[in-house]
């Protein structure tokens, strides 16, 4: 594989780290090529971004269209087509009880829009009180202040503590690292009670709402939780009064293999949802909330909701983002999603034998993670200083394959990587990506002595 080359031009741009790649020449279907020639499969759809691939023609020539007539309408100004008929088809596929959409440019976005409406609705139906969103550690809900306040992440949001107003937080439900004597169905029980006793703790008249990813994204690496939490959770909040929001920034747009992560479990249905990543697929900047009309309206009785971004519901990303849901129902991307995962997951399962500090394999569709530990035993971690995480990434990276990592379990503790490839992903190109991890958890064990 190519590397980047010494010479290469002087860089006035910065990320969140110093680290440089080469760069980017051109994508097309779960390829990208660099510009010195190295082609890399992309196994994360970037940052779990472009479900239905790269360079998708019918997309494109949807946005060409669009961009024909007009790139940018100001909501104040004009309504526009592209964005009705979004909005339209994502109610739709998001079934009853969500007739309203808020659109917005990205994830951060789409969950401040969430605890902003829910404090709005509880002002305009007498329950000033309720201002707190209880949310789960480890989590990730964005780098916004909003959103980074009911991040469990402590490495990222402790810099900004005193400019956020500190939320409760409750401990995600890790039921595959418990070593108690229950069945998994009481663990997800015990896991979803520690919401209710929160909730009390707190005083029920002033908590608004409770956050959670359906399925984990990368703070986690694709947590599921066992099926009896997902209904337990539903009940307390209803019996409490407190508004249930499902993060589906990552696990929405069919990535699980159902349209919403949440939709795998039907008796768990949220009363917000909080959409990105995938709706755009990265042919353009976009997110968006769902939300029912008996939340909206009463806060727009009341004057109006508070909150809006410059580019919501554009034009030229609500074109993109109608094609690409089009482009996922024409081609049964969803189904192929839960087919491949299936495929994935069996495989990186059947390497536990070849390598044995891969402890835990979860997630559901083409959201999947593998855990690397010390003792699949005891899942005792892997020792920080090795860098697993990273250098997992590093010689997959040298190979020709893309994938995402994180280290988890809400302290500094817990190696995963995830395999999240666009739902376009064909059995041989399963083989290519199966056969570029084994390879590189091979060189992973050695290198580490694992
Ligand atoms: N929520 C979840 C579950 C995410 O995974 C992310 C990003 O990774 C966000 C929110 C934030 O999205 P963005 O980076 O587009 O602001």
């Amino acid at each position: 594989m190519t590397q980047a080359g010494s010479n290469r031009r002087p860089s006035n741009l910065f990320y969140q780290s110093g680290t440089r790649r080469p760069p980017v020449d051109r994508a097309e279907g779960i390829y990208i090529w660099d510009q010195y020639g190295g082609r890399r499969i992309d196994g994360s759809s970037g940052a779990m971004v472009v479900n239905i691939g790269h360079s998708n023609p019918y997309v494109l020539d949807a946005m060409k269209r669009q961009m024909d007539k007009a790139t940018f309408a100001y909501r104040l100004h004009y309504e526009n087509d592209p964005a009705e008929d979004l909005a339209t088809k994502l109610c739709e596929k998001a079934g009853a009880g969500f007739e309203r959409v808020f659109f917005v440019s990205g994830g951060s976005e789409a969950t401040e829009s969430c605890l902003k409406l829910a404090r709005q609705y509880a002002l305009a139906t007498g329950q000033a009180s309720r201002f707190k969103v209880i949310s789960r550690f480890p989590s990730y809900h964005g780098c916004t202040l909003g959103a980074l306040a009911i991040t469990g992440y402590a490495a990222l949001a402790a810099p900004f503590a005193p400019m956020m107003h500190e939320m409760p937080k409750i401990p995600a439900p890790t039921a595959y690292l418990d070593r108690d004597s229950l069945t998994m169905e009481e663990r997800g029980i015990r896991y979803a009670d520690m919401l209710e006793a929160e909730i009390r703790a707190q005083g029920p008249d002033t908590v608004l709402a409770f956050i959670m990813e359906p399925v984990g994204g990368a703070s986690t690496g694709a947590l599921v939780a066992p099926d009896s939490y997902y209904p337990r959770v539903r009940e307390i909040c209803s019996k409490y009064g407190v508004i249930l929001i499902h993060d589906e920034v990552m696990s929405g747009a069919g990535r699980t293999g159902r349209f919403l992560g949440g939709d795998h479990w039907p008796g768990g249905r949220p009363d917000l949802i909080a959409l990105s990543k995938g709706i755009g697929s990265g042919y353009c900047p976009l997110g968006a909330m769902l939300a029912p009309d008996w939340m909206v309206q009463p806060v727009l009785d009341k004057g109006g909701f508070l909150h809006g971004f410059t580019y919501a519901g554009n034009p030229l990303a609500s074109a993109a983002g109608l094609a690409v849901l089009e482009v996922m129902e024409k081609e049964d991307l969803i189904g192929n999603a839960a087919r491949m995962g299936e495929v994935i997951r069996d495989r990186l399962e059947g390497l536990k034998t070849r390598f044995p500090f891969i402890g835990d394999v979860r997630g559901k569709g083409l959201l999947l993670a593998a855990e690397l530990v010390a003792d699949p035993e005891t899942m005792q971690p892997l020792p920080a200083h090795l860098n697993a995480y990273q250098r997992i990434v590093d010689i997959a990276y040298d190979k020709g394959l893309i994938i995402y990592s994180r280290r988890t379990r809400g302290g500094n503790e817990g190696d995963h990587f995830l395999v999240c490839p666009p739902m376009i992903i064909t059995p041989a190109q399963v083989d290519e990506v199966m056969a570029i991890i084994e390879d590189s958890l091979d060189v992973l064990a050695r290198e580490l002595d694992l």
